[in-house]
């Protein structure tokens, strides 16, 4: 179970949960998104209209509701999703009083951790008992951080949330993965922002960045995964080198079977993509 979190808004949490949660179904991994928002944009991002959710996370964590009750299947072959809407932000209120209130995520997900290889779970902006609950209940955690000044902003109080919930709750959380997005390679900006995360965190930082890309933003309002919008955009090819990298780190050895080479990294710059307004997938080297 991985936690994609950061308490700054915008930065592209929801975008790497729904993306990287398509790109490890695609590579046939079993996979389970979770909305821990109640913005909900993970959940329509996925293609569940909200107002037709009937059973979500408030559900299983408050309620009781056995977690398979509330899944739902998405359009993509081996990725289901655990909605959320508006009402989770009672949760964030009603936990406060739970004898349970750091843990209650936790127990309301175990009985389905072994139907899937990957639990994503996109976080609200804040650091608050519902981001408490999804670290203390996950292995990992990715950390987007939007290429933009102050980027680094708040992630010293993000790292110390960290290792509460270590020393407290969860000794096995580690940090996955820092992921730069809304990268822009022409700017000056993005690549300083580029070395002080490296600098910060070393080999943490995935190699792949993801680019600033129209097509990502535009997928929402589809409701689908970038990879069912645009499959030929530099954004969807990145978010499958993040995956791929993400699979490499957690199942080590060598990359899956229907993985291009690892050289492949640079082969995502899309000579061909010359066309949009694409930047090209970006590789942070050093
Ligand atoms: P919140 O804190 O509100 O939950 P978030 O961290 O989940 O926000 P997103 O919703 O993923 O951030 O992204 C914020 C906005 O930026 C959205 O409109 C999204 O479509 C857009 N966006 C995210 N990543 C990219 C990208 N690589 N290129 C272009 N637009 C992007
Ligand atoms: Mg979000």
């Amino acid at each position: 179970m991985i936690a994609v979190a950061n308490q700054k808004g915008g930065v592209g949490k929801t975008t790497t949960a729904v993306n990287l949660a398509a790109s490890l179904a695609i590579a046939e991994r079993r996979t389970l998104l979770v909305d821990a928002d109640p913005q909900g944009n993970a959940t329509s991002g996925v293609g569940i209209a909200k107002a037709t959710v009937e059973r979500s996370l408030y559900d299983v964590i408050m309620g009781g509701m056995p977690a398979r009750d509330a899944i739902a299947q998405t359009s993509l072959p081996h990725l289901d999703a655990l909605p959320a809407t508006q009402d989770l932000v009672g949760a964030e209120l009603e936990l406060v009083e739970a004898h349970d209130r750091e843990t209650a995520l936790r127990r309301a997900l175990d009985s389905i951790r072994g139907d899937y290889d990957y639990i994503i779970v996109d976080c609200p902006p804040s650091l608050g008992l519902l981001t408490l609950n999804v670290l203390t209940a996950s292995q990992g955690i990715i950390i987007p951080i939007q290429c933009e000044y102050y980027a680094l902003e708040g992630i010293s109080q993000l790292l110390n949330t960290v290792r509460l919930v270590q020393q407290n709750f969860n000794r096995s959380l580690a940090i996955d993965g820092v992921l730069l997005t809304m990268y822009d390679t022409r700017l000056n900006l993005c690549r300083q922002v580029a070395e002080d995360v490296r600098e910060h965190f070393g080999s943490e930082m995935f190699r792949t960045a993801v680019p600033r890309n129209v097509r990502l933003a535009e997928a929402p309002s589809f409701g689908k995964p970038i990879l069912m919008y645009d499959v030929q955009s530099i954004g969807a090819k990145s978010y499958l080198l993040v995956a791929q990298e993400l699979m490499r780190r957690i199942e080590g050895g060598t990359p899956p079977d229907d993985a291009p080479p690892a050289d492949a990294t640079t082969a995502g710059a899309p000579a061909a993509d010359a066309t949009s307004e694409a930047e090209p997938a970006a590789e942070i080297t050093p």
